[in-house]
């Protein structure tokens, strides 16, 4: 397994470990660089009036096929190892991620990893996905991304409770409700359970003894925001995840863990919420996000 990397093991081990058929992630950066600018173009040209919907999504769907050929020619066989996988690539044409009242045009390609012999399914879920992206901009309406945020959330094999808080929070902020974005709630209990200083103190080299705290467990996927850190459900799969990679590959799991900790901790940071000395060492043109990442897996890596 070694050429696979430690997030790309902790992210597809999932779906060996039979928690999930499906995770995001992207082995293939080149391919969704390379349709990075047809795709901007297809959707200014929409934009502009120069094509319909279903025309806009026609090429997309084009561009999809061209990069499931690509795909065949690039999986690493090694992803192979633990259980026969296959690479979607999905292009997203709306921003997911942000909280708006508007509908923010943001196109981009991104894979999923899949379990070989549930490929038709996951096929059924993205279209179920398309449609929920196609009826919020057909009636441009910000409220009906948290529809796609759900069918994500389930298609990932999330906690259904997370999934439903983190769709309720999406949901209410695009009505233009004054609730906290789900990143700002588990910013904030993540410094408030101590966890901030925890990844401050690992990043500083002091590794506890004591092994992972409880709370972390709940973050055992990237991008994955559980409805609490102290989400019963969230951290039981954590656990059980836990024993698996162990099982399997030494400080995965651990590894795993610390950079997603880290990940919030930028989150924390990024937000004006915490702050913290390990910045002095670095550049001011440069994320903090990016620079605390890269930080960890040096550290890792040792
Ligand atoms: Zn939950």
């Amino acid at each position: 397994m070694k050429a696979l990397t430690i997030p790309l093991i902790f992210e597809a081990g999932r779906i060996a470990a039979n928690l999930t058929d499906c995770v995001m992630y992207n082995p293939f950066p080149e391919i969704s660089a390379g349709v990075q600018f047809p795709l901007s173009r297809l959707v200014s040209g929409y934009l502009n009036g120069h094509y319909s919907l279903k025309e806009l999504y026609g090429y997309v769907e084009r561009l999809e096929r061209w990069a499931r050929e690509e795909v065949k020619f690039r999986t690493p066989k090694q992803l192979n190892t633990l259980v026969e996988l296959t690479a979607i690539p999905f292009c997203f044409l709306l921003n997911r991620i942000i909280s708006s009242q508007s509908l923010i045009f943001a196109p981009e390609m991104q894979f999923y990893i899949v379990r070989q012999e549930r490929e038709k399914a996951v096929l059924k879920m993205l279209q179920k996905m398309r449609n929920a992206e196609l009826s919020a901009i057909k009636k441009a309406d910000a409220r009906k991304i948290s529809k796609v945020n759900e069918i994500e959330g389930l298609l990932l094999g999330y906690p259904e409770c997370c999934v439903s808080s983190f769709v309720k929070l999406k949901k209410e902020r695009a009505e233009g409700k004054n609730v906290p974005s789900p990143e700002k709630v588990i910013a904030e209990e993540f410094i408030e359970c101590g966890l901030a200083k925890i990844t401050v103190d690992v990043i500083k080299g002091k590794l506890s003894p004591n092994g992972l705290p409880e709370e972390s467990y709940s973050l055992f996927a990237t991008n994955f925001y559980p409805c609490s850190l102290k989400c019963a459900n969230a951290i039981e799969v954590g656990r059980s995840y836990g024993h698996f990679l162990d099982s399997i590959a030494e400080n995965v799991f651990f590894s795993g863990i610390i950079a997603n900790m880290a990940s919030i901790l930028a989150v924390c940071v990024e937000m004006g919420l915490y702050h913290t000395d390990i910045v002095k060492g670095f550049k001011r043109d440069a994320s903090f996000h990016s620079q605390v990442m890269a930080k960890v897996y040096e550290l890792l890596r040792n």
